[in-house]
């Protein structure tokens, strides 16, 4: 512990290094020995001092004076200079070189990496909240419809109302007001008759008085408390209900399969809001927009701008396939569905395995099995998508939907055997009159 004393406490790299240094090589000490007075040399620069002296020797150093030669080795400080002369080595210099090098240029990387990501969580979050208040104005302009078209109704209602108040009040009115009039004249009629049967007793009467002619009055208007309020004890929030279905937008649009272009299997009700797949080939005129392959059908409707919205019944079908089809898919071809091919299509096969019509299939976990599919389909957005229209859980969405003129497109499929056919129905909300 001494000799580590006596070389002291290295407060940096230099400074250990001098401590290190044989005072008479001016070099890392080699072989370092330490004398009584604990200064430290080379063993072989102390022996060459020391040669040829008889009797006592002193230190190079401190000049104190020692009966003989005598000197210990420390290992300790021997360790210590091989430590320094290792770490002071060219090669281990340049090796910590390199490997600052390295620290410095990983460590560059990860701040580069890290300012990427930190740009790219405020872009993302740019976006999310350029893309929420877009939402948030749409969200707050279609109830601003809603609103205004139920404002509108209740002023309408509310107008009405007014209206056959007043003209109730009106009839009232006028009879009354007659009556009044009849009621004066009346009155003179009267006072004159008093005044003639009084004035009897003086003078013999010869003739009755001059009187007004009655005037004849009305019978009272009728006020019918029933017919008045009917029209407005009623389901008034049904009523309203029904009436906004008119003015949805979109609301149900009501769609009819379009016969020139169902494959031969399929047989289509005479109001055309039925498909359904039948063994027996129809022999329908040849048509250019035929499905002559698949067992497809499309509606007569079509849209190329605006958004869109219709129901289909598919009832317990296990299988079916409907969605949106390009104005120019091929028709005559086998063809899997997919937007490559220009279809936009949510599936069913076996019962419950409902998938997205994307290639490979999308499969999609429901909870329950929809009687009725919504499809939405937003031109200017390029949007399509599916809904279970039982409570409007949104089931898929495709982000880029057909560009141009695009039609609703429907396939009962082949059914098995051991499955009677039942037919995909096109739900119009309020019902609406079909014509054929
Ligand atoms: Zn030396
Ligand atoms: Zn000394």
């Amino acid at each position: 512990m001494a000799a580590a004393a006596a070389v002291s406490a290295p407060s940096t790299k230099g400074s250990l290094r001098e401590d290190l240094t044989c005072a008479i090589c001016c070099d890392l000490f080699r072989e370092p020995v330490m004398l009584a007075c604990m200064h430290h040399f080379c063993r072989p620069c102390i022996s060459r001092y020391w040669r040829g002296t008889q009797g006592p020797v002193t230190c190079p150093q401190c000049r104190k004076e020692f009966s003989s030669k005598q000197f210990q080795t420390n290992y300790l400080v021997a360790a210590m200079v091989e430590k320094v002369r290792a770490t002071t080595s060219d090669t281990y210099i340049k090796s910590l070189e390199k490997q600052l090098k390295e620290t410095l240029e990983s460590h560059l990387l990860r701040k580069e990496d890290f300012n990427n990501s930190i740009r790219r969580d405020k872009e993302k979050m740019n976006i999310i909240k350029r893309v929420g208040a877009d939402l948030q104005a749409r969200v707050k302009g279609d109830f601003r419809a809603l609103h205004q078209i139920l404002h509108d109704e209740e002023t309408c209602m509310l107008e009405q109302l007014r209206r056959e108040q007043e003209e109730e009040l009106e009839k009232v009115q006028r009879h009354l007001e007659a009556v009044e009039v009849a009621q004066r004249e009346l009155e003179d009629n009267l006072k004159a008759l008093q005044q003639a049967s009084a004035a009897t007793e003086d003078i013999v009467l010869t003739e009755l008085p001059q009187l007004r002619p009655c005037v004849q009055v009305d019978i009272a208007p009728e006020f019918d408390i029933n017919a008045f309020s009917n029209k407005y004890m009623a389901p008034l929030q049904y009523i309203a209900w029904r009436r906004m279905f008119k003015s949805l937008k979109p609301g149900p649009s009501p769609l009819t399969f379009d016969v020139d272009t169902a494959h031969p299997s399929i047989h289509v009700s005479r109001d055309k809001s039925l498909a359904v797949e039948c063994d027996v080939m129809n022999h329908h005129l040849n048509h250019g927009k035929r499905f002559t392959q698949c067992v497809n059908i499309l509606a007569s409707q079509s849209f190329q701008s605006g958004r869109h919205y219709w129901e289909v019944d598919v009832g317990y079908n296990p299988k079916w396939d409907l969605g949106v089809a390009s104005e120019a898919v091929d028709r005559h071809a086998r063809i899997k569905l997919s937007p490559e091919t220009g279809y936009w299509t949510l599936r069913l096969r076996n019962g419950n395995d409902y998938s997205a019509g994307t290639q490979p299939w999308t499969r999609l976990q429901l909870g329950s099995s929809p009687q009725r599919i919504g499809v939405f389909l937003d031109c200017d957005e390029r949007k399509v998508s599916f809904y279970n229209a039982d409570d409007m859980s949104l089931l898929y969405s495709f982000a880029s939907g057909p560009r141009g003129k695009a039609f609703p497109f429907f396939s009962p499929c082949i059914s098995d055997s051991s499955h009677k056919p039942q037919p995909l129905k096109l739900l119009h909300y309020p019902p609406v009159a079909l014509s054929g």
